[in-house]
C-alpha cells in the first residue's frame, strides 16, 4: 500500500492501528474545526493522550500533511469499521462556525488528493449517496458531531462529481474498456445552469450546478436569496420571488448577478417562480425544493410556484435543472 505523492509534510502520529484490517475502499472527509496548518495539525495528533489522528490533513494554503500512513488505520471517525476501510482526511476551516468554510485552495487540493487515493487503491468512482451505502462518508454519520461542518457537508456532491469527472476522463481515453454508464447522471460537460443560495447564518453558499442541492437542510436555517446563472446560449430566465413581509417581487429577465430575495434583512425567501425563454423544443426548467416541516417536493416544471405562499414557511434547499 502506497502513500500520496501530494504530501508536503509528514509527522506520524502514535494514534493508529497498524496495519489496517480491510482494503481501502472509502474516503471519509472531516474538518479541523479551526484554521490549522499541516504542522499544527501534526502537533495535535502527536501526543498519545490525544487518542485521535487522520491519514491526511489539508491546510488553507492547500498543503497536505500525512499523520498516519495508508497501510494503517487512523483513529478519526469514531467508527472502527469505517476507519479500517477509509482513508481519512482533515480539512482546515478558514472561517469559523456555524458555516466552517474551507478555502478554494484547500478544496481543490482535496479533490486532487481524493483522485490520487482512488487511483492508487483501485476505487473507480466516488459514490456519494448521503448515507453509509456509498464510499464517501462523513463523521457525523457515526457519532454525535457536526463534523465535517456545514460548508464541507454541502460540498460532498460537488467533491464526488469533480473526482469522478477526472477519474472517468482517464477511462474515456482507454480504447479497451467501455465507459461506465451511470443512468440519471448528466454528462459532465453539459453545464446548463448554475445557482447558489444565501442562507441564514451561512451567507452565500458555493455555486452548484444542474440539479445539485443548494442550501443545507436539517439546520432550521432559511434561504434568504438565490442567484441563478443560465449557461445556455440564447436562453433567458424570468424570475419572481415571494419574500417574507414583502410579497411577490418580479425581477424580470435575470442575470447571474440578480439577487432574488434579500440579504441582511432576516427575511425568508418563501417561493420562487422561474420561466425559461428560448429553450430548445421539448426542454424546460425544473425546480425541486425543501421546505420547513414538509421536506422535499417533487420536481416542478418551470413557470410554476416552487415553495409556499401565506404559510410562513422557510425554503431550506433547492435544486434547479434544465432538461
Ligand atoms: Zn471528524
Amino acid at each position: 500500500m502506497s502513500n500520496s505523492s501530494l504530501v508536503d509534510y509528514v509527522k506520524i502520529s502514535p494514534n493508529k492501528t497498524s496495519p489496517r484490517n480491510h482494503k481501502i475502499d472509502r474516503i471519509t472527509i472531516h474538518h479541523m474545526a479551526g484554521n490549522l496548518s499541516v504542522e499544527t495539525c501534526g502537533n495535535v495528533f502527536a501526543p498519545s493522550s490525544r487518542q485521535a489522528s487522520a491519514n491526511y490533513g489539508i491546510d488553507s494554503e492547500g498543503r497536505v500533511g500525512m499523520y498516519v500512513e495508508e497501510k494503517d488505520r487512523s483513529w478519526c471517525s469514531s467508527n472502527k469499521a469505517n476507519d479500517h476501510r477509509a482513508v481519512t482526511i482533515e480539512v482546515a476551516d478558514d472561517q469559523g462556525g456555524p458555516n466552517w468554510h474551507s478555502s478554494d485552495k484547500a478544496m481543490n487540493k482535496l479533490v486532487k488528493l481524493c483522485v490520487d487515493i482512488c487511483k492508487r487503491n483501485g476505487i473507480s468512482r466516488l459514490n456519494y449517496t448521503g448515507d453509509t451505502n456509498g464510499n464517501l462518508t462523513m463523521h457525523k454519520w457515526f457519532a454525535a458531531t457536526d463534523c465535517p461542518g456545514a460548508y464541507l457537508e454541502s460540498k460532498f456532491p460537488w467533491i464526488a462529481e469533480q473526482v469522478n469527472a477526472i477519474l472517468s476522463g482517464k477511462s474515456n481515453t482507454s480504447t479497451t474498456s467501455t465507459p461506465t454508464q451511470n443512468p440519471g447522471e448528466r454528462a459532465y460537460k453539459e453545464n446548463r445552469i448554475n445557482y447558489r443560495v444565501h442562507q441564514q447564518s451561512y451567507d452565500w453558499l458555493p455555486h452548484v450546478e444542474d440539479g445539485q442541492v443548494a442550501g443545507i437542510t436539517g439546520h432550521t436555517k432559511r434561504i434568504e436569496a438565490i442567484k441563478i446563472d443560465c449557461k445556455m446560449a440564447g436562453v433567458k430566465i424570468h424570475a419572481k420571488g415571494h419574500i417574507q413581509g414583502i410579497g411577490w417581487k418580479d425581477y424580470g429577465i435575470i442575470t447571474s448577478d440578480t439577487v432574488i430575495g434579500t440579504t441582511g434583512q432576516e427575511r425568508r425567501l418563501e417561493a420562487i417562480s422561474l420561466e425559461a425563454e428560448g429553450l430548445p423544443e421539448g426542454m424546460d426548467i425544473y425546480v425541486r425544493y425543501h421546505i420547513e416541516d414538509e421536506g422535499w417536493s417533487d420536481w416542478i416544471k418551470g413557470g410554476i410556484l416552487a415553495g409556499t405562499v401565506g404559510l410562513a414557511k422557510r425554503l431550506e434547499a433547492i435544486q434547479i435543472k434544465i432538461q
